[in-house]
């Protein structure tokens, strides 16, 4: 995957959330993908996991893209701080749009090339800002 690849990945997200990527408006690009948003460490996150059968799998993990079985979750721990969530659910929301909806590049690539891929990702989205969105949907649609 190209770095001019993540940046039109990156690009899809802002026009989704209309360059307002908050977290609610990230939850809701996650949850149109298929995936169901878990809070770990809430009740009904943790409810979640353990319905699954996979509360102690993840119960330690700070953000995590899974597909179990026939469910696909994101799982985020709810104690970390606002910007460390938003940052956390961009980095898995790479992992989503550029390597587990794709499994042709999941195949081809290592784990590291994926979580520098996924970081890029969340990078270029948290650093695109409102005004080159508008300024890119004006030249590049
Ligand atoms: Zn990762």
């Amino acid at each position: 995957m190209t770095e001019k690849e993540i940046r039109k990945a990156a690009y899809q997200v802002l026009k989704y959330t209309n360059g307002n990527v908050c977290y609610s408006a990230l939850c809701n690009y996650i949850q149109s993908k298929g995936f169901i948003i878990v809070e770990l460490h809430t009740e009904a996150g943790n409810d979640i996991l353990k319905k699954f059968g996979c509360y102690e799998q993840y119960a330690n993990e700070k953000g995590i893209a899974v597909i179990q079985k026939a469910v696909s979750f994101v799982i985020i721990d709810s104690n970390l701080p606002t910007a460390d969530k938003l940052h956390i659910l961009l980095h898995e929301t790479g992992h989503i749009d550029l390597h587990l909806l794709n499994k042709s590049t999941f195949a081809d690539i290592s784990g590291v090339e994926r979580e520098s891929q996924a970081e890029l990702f969340a990078y270029r989205v948290q650093h695109f800002g409102k005004v080159r969105y508008w300024i890119y949907k004006l030249l590049c649609r």
